[in-house]
């Protein structure tokens, strides 16, 4: 059987309602919710391997009960922002009372910041260092530091398969102005999913993160991958308008992603 990606949250960090605001698209995520975004994550899924997640944001039980899961064993983790890390307590409490450890992979620099926002995690986690790869399954994970912006950096994390048809994705949600040797791991792929958290982000450059679409196309003609998905969306991006002759005429490869979406990797 292929293995799967399935989508657990397409947010960015505020996640879509944001808490404060009352604009046209946090109005229609709060009610017929076509917006409704979580904080960012997806989970790999193997049949013969089971699961391992990408990223453990604030969100992550409420979007294990969606999921009906009730157990999860293995968390891969692109950068210690709050988004992306606050639902290892949780977690960690979980491993607790099922009287299991639960087993988080990130660079050692990523594992460090961990260590120090939540000291008592290694009880019921392990926490090991992949900053030289891993592999899992099929595949060989490599991570890689790409430019996070004013936020400083994050990890992107390409997976190639070694066993039966070749394929490649990589998965960088959280990513801007991407220069020389951190573009080298986004050519020759089959899918990148891609954070993006405006069409067009008109703040002044020093105060950005995260790519937009705008840019994130001309990256795309560069590094030509067969697909893209993007992800790490804010209440600026409408869900609607990716299909609208009239929105934001995204080409047939590129996509939005959506909460629950399932890929087939091949
Ligand atoms: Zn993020
Ligand atoms: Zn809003």
């Amino acid at each position: 059987m292929t293995d799967t990606l399935m989508f657990w949250g397409t947010g960015d960090s505020m996640g879509v309602p944001r808490v404060h605001c009352s604009c046209p698209i946090c109005e229609e995520a709060r009610t017929t919710g076509r917006n409704r975004r979580y904080r960012s994550s997806v989970s790999l899924q193997s049949a013969a391997h089971g699961a391992l997640l990408i990223d453990c944001g604030p969100d992550w039980r409420t979007q294990m009960e969606q999921f009906g899961l009730r157990d999860m064993d293995q968390v891969l983790i692109t950068h210690a922002h709050f988004d992306h890390i606050a639902g290892l307590p949780e977690w960690a409490d979980a491993c607790r009372w099922q009287g299991k450890k639960g087993r988080v992979f990130a660079p050692l620099e990523v594992l460090e910041i961990i260590r120090r926002q939540f000291s008592w995690l290694e009880q019921h986690l392990e926490l090991h260092d992949c900053s030289a790869g891993l592999d899992w399954g099929s595949w060989r994970i490599h991570p890689w530091k790409v430019c996070h912006g004013k936020n400083g950096y994050a990890y992107a994390y390409r997976f190639d398969r070694t066993e039966h048809t070749p394929y490649s994705f990589a998965y960088c949600s959280d990513s801007i102005h991407l220069q020389g040797e951190e573009l080298l791991p986004l050519y020759g792929l089959q899918l990148l999913i891609l954070g993006t958290n405006f069409y067009k982000e008109d703040a002044p450059f020093h105060t950005r993160s995260v790519y937009d679409m705008t840019e994130a196309l001309q990256l795309l003609e560069e590094t030509a991958p067969v697909r893209a998905i993007f992800t790490h969306m804010s209440h600026g991006v409408d869900i609607r308008l990716a299909a609208e002759p009239d929105g934001y005429a995204l080409p047939p490869h590129v996509r939005l992603a959506e909460t629950g979406w399932i890929v087939p990797l091949h």
